[in-house]
């Protein structure tokens, strides 16, 4: 059995933990915890708004928002991304700095400010290769007890990160101007 991804892109999961012999996926108590806390917030950032689109267009302008396709970072503090802006999520991970924050509670947030600061992958800059070896006919996940797992399925980024949208607003970053082409034209 090899590696999967469900739903997004970016989070793998071991077959072999995730499904049982008959190929069902295993209860969520018998699951490893870093794979069952994963598995439970996919459920919840599934289709959510991309990060960076929102730092551009806020809460008031969700519609904006292009939906993620790709997930990235520990659960809770994993940042969520679009197809446009998945690149510069990649960038800053690899050659601007991003990689020291890997795995510590400031992940999100440094990339949240380096966006915030105008930065951007250079024109062309190719994100993650992803080769599609992934199987579609894994069966749906199981859900989660928000009894039990309420602390993993809220979804206030802006609470999280303590960002409002008048300290995005307050940047001074005029983000229009980066997006010929974008509805903001
Ligand atoms: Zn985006």
């Amino acid at each position: 059995m090899g590696k999967v991804s469900i739903g997004m892109l970016g989070w793998r999961f071991d077959e072999e933990e995730l499904l049982d012999e008959n190929g069902e996926f295993r209860p969520l108590e018998e699951m490893p915890p870093g794979i069952r806390d994963r598995l439970i917030r996919l459920d919840v950032i599934y289709n959510a708004p991309c990060n960076a689109c929102w730092l551009i267009h806020g809460d008031e302008n969700i519609d904006e928002c292009n939906r993620s396709k790709y997930v990235y970072g520990e659960p809770l503090s994993e940042i969520i991304l679009c197809e446009e802006h998945e690149p510069d999520f990649v960038y800053w991970f690899r050659e601007d700095g991003g990689d020291a924050y890997r795995g510590t509670d400031e992940f999100e947030e440094s990339f949240y400010e380096w966006f915030l600061e105008g930065n951007r992958a250079p024109e062309g800059y190719e994100g993650m290769e992803y080769v599609s070896t992934d199987p579609d006919d894994l069966p749906e996940p199981p859900k989660a007890d928000p009894d039990e797992h309420g602390d993993l399925m809220g979804d206030d980024v802006a609470e999280r990160v303590g960002l409002s949208d008048e300290e995005i607003a307050a940047s001074g970053v005029d983000f229009g101007a980066e997006y010929p082409g974008s509805s903001e034209e």
